[in-house]
């Protein structure tokens, strides 16, 4: 069988790569993904088994320092298999920012917990500790070693810190109320990996996290996710419920209800060669961070993302937040103005508490979150961008051309 190389890569069809569109973030496959897949064909070890997802969880394992690391089909099947394994239980409550992709929250109501919604900081937009420490306080009491939310009534158990867009959560605070309540922690770091929270990789500090390697995260296996633990019992039972909880391979014994929620090996083998170019990737990354904050800086009315003095953010998005009153114009008519220039943005995410299917969970000083949802405006950040200037120069020109005069008048 004769084996050829692709030509032009085939991007999702929203990311057209071929007409001078610029992309929000697209994979760079520039490693031995061709060689590690074509291996799984030539060897038909294409499916749920296969030499390539172990040594994609040891890898990963490895890199972050922790103990074990289960495959999982994708970053939400993560998330909904580390709370099962966390035992958080129906009708319990996890706290969740206000502010982020939806699938943790619906992996909470997967289980049938329910989520809290609080809110994100000013400077880092991340899960405000202070916030949570408040909602603690002043929201629950502590009966029978349990916190009790006194306005539902059910008991708190876990918090859900999202590390959003790149950026670490401030986790020491997280933790200790975690500690002094018994909470358990559980890392969405889906964004973040390669990301390090005063000199630790983010994903070993709680008790349990959840990454992604969905086709724009920092590395893809086109669909997939890994669940990362230091708990030896949960990294079993994630593998189990992964494996459709089975008991008894031959005779079909199934002892709890299980899910079919494991990498195939293609998808691993994809993932291993991805691994091997994470530090390039962060590094091209932090570049794009770099280069946009140095051109962006004097723009009236645009805020700038801040990198935290005890992180190291992998600026997955870079994103920057309009204010209308000070810019030209709203986020959402800069947007069209850069696809007038073919040059994709997007808002950051609506906030999750007033999302029809969520309007009934409870949600705790909301302010930060819905400023960050009105003016935040992600751009160009695919690793690639990094290679040569030029393209983030033409969307720098659109931003810095719709925006106020700096000799006094407005543009347009
Ligand atoms: C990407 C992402 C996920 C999960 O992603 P999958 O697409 O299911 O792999 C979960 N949480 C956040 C915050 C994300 O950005």
């Amino acid at each position: 069988m004769s084996f050829t190389n692709p030509t032009p890569m085939q991007f999702e069809p929203e990311h057209p790569s071929t007409d001078g569109t610029i992309p929000l973030c697209v994979p760079s496959i520039n490693g031995n993904e061709w060689r590690y897949i074509k291996e799984c064909l030539d060897t038909n070890w294409v499916s749920s088994a296969g030499g390539f997802v172990d040594r994609f969880e040891l890898a990963i394992a490895n890199y972050l320092g922790a103990k074990h690391a289960v495959a999982t089909s994708n970053g939400t099947a993560a998330l909904h298999l580390a709370l099962l394994a966390s035992n958080i239980q129906p009708d319990e409550e996890v706290i969740v920012p206000a502010l982020t992709f939806v699938a943790p929250a619906n992996a909470v109501r997967y289980i049938g917990a329910w989520p809290v919604f609080i809110d994100v900081d000013p400077d880092y937009w991340q899960l405000d500790p202070t916030k949570v420490k408040d909602f603690v306080r002043n929201e629950c009491r502590w009966q029978r070693d349990a916190l009790v939310n006194k306005q539902s009534g059910r008991r708190v158990r876990g918090i859900l810190p999202v590390h959003l867009l790149g950026h670490p959560v401030d986790l020491d605070p997280i933790m200790e109320i975690a500690r002094d309540f018994d909470l358990t922690v559980i890392e969405d770091a889906t964004e973040s990996l390669g990301a390090t929270y005063k000199g630790q990789p983010l994903g070993v500090i709680g008790d349990i996290a959840c990454f992604s390697f969905n086709g724009n995260k920092i590395i893809t296996t086109g669909g997939g996710g890994m669940v990362v633990t230091n708990n030896e019992d949960w990294a079993r039972k994630v593998k189990y419920l992964s494996t459709q909880a089975k008991d008894d391979p031959i005779e079909y014994v199934h002892n709890e209800i299980g899910y079919n929620y494991r990498m195939t090996n293609i998808q691993a083998a994809m993932g291993c060669a991805q691994l091997e170019q994470l530090e390039q990737k962060i590094t091209a990354k932090r570049f794009i961070g770099e280069f946009y904050h140095d051109q962006l800086k004097s723009v009236g009315g645009i805020e700038l993302p801040r990198e935290a003095e005890w992180a190291k953010s992998i600026y997955w998005l870079y994103t920057i937040l309009i204010d209308h009153d000070n810019y030209n114009m709203d986020s959402r008519t800069l947007m069209e103005l850069l696809l007038e220039d073919k040059i994709q943005s997007r808002p950051l995410w609506h906030t999750i508490h007033d999302l029809p299917s969520y309007r009934r969970c409870q949600s705790y000083h909301v302010e930060v979150a819905s400023r960050l949802h009105r003016n935040g405006l992600s751009l160009p950040s695919s690793v690639d961008l990094a290679k040569n200037t030029s393209d983030l120069e033409r969307v720098i020109n659109v931003i810095r051309n719709q925006g106020p005069n700096p000799h006094g008048g407005v543009n347009r």
